[in-house]
């Protein structure tokens, strides 16, 4: 029976893993599967070049049949826009670096963010990590154990969080033997994981998965990356009620995007899709001025002009926090929503 049981594990989590070998990497045929003419193309496929072109399947299966400016499509196709060079978008935007040993990020007092595995299923345009893509391989065993000597060494930190890449690259035997060592240090509390992985590959919450997951004694958090309310596809929506079910708790962090979810009724589909869901909307984030990603961007003053409609059409606890990320801050710096805050501010008139 066991064995048995042990079989099943293997052909489960065997799926995602080849739906994602059969992913689209070459953006003529990602093209042609969704009918869309690709003579002028030739220009914007050279922009593979500065970053590979990575979709799985299921992620092309929720676009538009002959859609060019499909949201979910824009995210993911070369654009020789990509070519661009304004001032202001730099190669590493947030001059990240570990602080705390290599693959452990120590910036927030009571929580570190752990790189358990560089690589991810999707590439998206707009990454800041574009130029500098993590490599594929997994946390050592070594290096897990130094991370592990070095959150027992600090009680000011109760939060874990699995980050990448995508963490959820790595396998669930190693991801279960992590959360096992760091569920056994007393002051940890959270374990948290950053990922967009199920949203482009629903079949990745397998039962492997819920297995260590969903059963870790820790606080559970799930922070999924969903910018765009078509992204809810069913299988993943119906995954997601599993681990709800499970005491999971399910957040979303998303990137503000010109094209993708720049208006009002984008992001309040998107919120309102999240909220069916079960899932909270958590953090909206302004684009990180990464060279290539500059069409992508939105002036701050159109931000906010837009976060304050979303606020005007629906409840405080579904809308997000707009944010955005300045080196050296001691967490992530929230965004002022008023227009002109210094010449509105009482104090001003003082
Ligand atoms: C974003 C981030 C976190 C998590 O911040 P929260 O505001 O708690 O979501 C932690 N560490 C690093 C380095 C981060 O960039
Ligand atoms: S999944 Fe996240 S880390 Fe990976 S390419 Fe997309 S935005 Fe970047």
């Amino acid at each position: 029976m066991a064995q048995i049981i042990q079989k099943n594990r293997l052909t489960v989590e065997q799926n995602w893993q080849k739906e994602l070998a059969m992913s689209f990497t070459d953006p003529i045929s990602l093209l042609q599967y969704l009918q869309i003419d690709s003579s002028d193309f030739a220009a914007d496929a050279e922009a593979r070049r500065l970053f590979p072109m990575r979709v799985p399947r299921h992620f092309a299966r929720l676009m538009e049949k002959g859609n060019r400016h499909d949201p979910l499509l824009l995210q993911v196709l070369p654009d020789r826009k990509e070519f661009l060079t304004p001032p202001g978008f730099v190669l590493d935007p947030l001059s990240e670096h570990d602080t705390a040993g290599r693959g452990l990020l120590h910036k927030y007092n009571s929580r570190v963010l752990m790189i358990v595995r560089g690589g991810c299923a999707v590439n998206c345009r707009y990454c800041f990590r574009r130029h500098f893509p993590y490599s594929d391989n997994s946390l050592s065993k070594q290096e897990f154990a130094a991370h592990i000597d070095y959150l027992a060494a600090n009680s000011q930190i109760n939060e874990v969080i699995f980050s990448g890449g995508d963490p959820l690259m790595a396998k669930d035997t190693h991801l279960a033997d992590m959360a096992r060592q760091i569920a056994d240090i007393s002051h940890i509390k959270r374990l948290r994981i950053h990922t967009r992985l199920p949203v482009v590959l629903p079949e990745r919450l397998d039962s492997a998965f819920f297995d260590w997951f969903a059963t870790s004694p820790l606080q559970r958090i799930l922070v999924l990356h969903v910018n765009h309310a078509n992204e809810l596809s069913t299988e993943l929506v119906n995954r997601l009620a599993t681990l709800k079910q499970a005491g999971v708790t399910l957040l979303n962090q998303a990137v503000l995007l010109r094209g993708v979810n720049d208006t009002a009724d984008a992001q309040e589909a998107l919120n309102e899709a999240l909220f069916d869901a079960g899932v909270m909307p958590y953090y909206l984030h302004t684009l990180d001025k990464v060279q290539g990603a500059a069409h992508f961007d939105m002036t701050l003053d159109e931000a906010r002009a837009l976060m304050a409609e979303v606020i005007k059409r629906q409840p405080g606890f579904m809308v997000p926090k707009l944010v955005t990320e300045i080196g050296g801050q001691p967490g992530k710096t929230p965004v002022d929503l008023r227009l002109h805050p210094l010449e509105q501010s009482p104090i001003n008139h003082a």
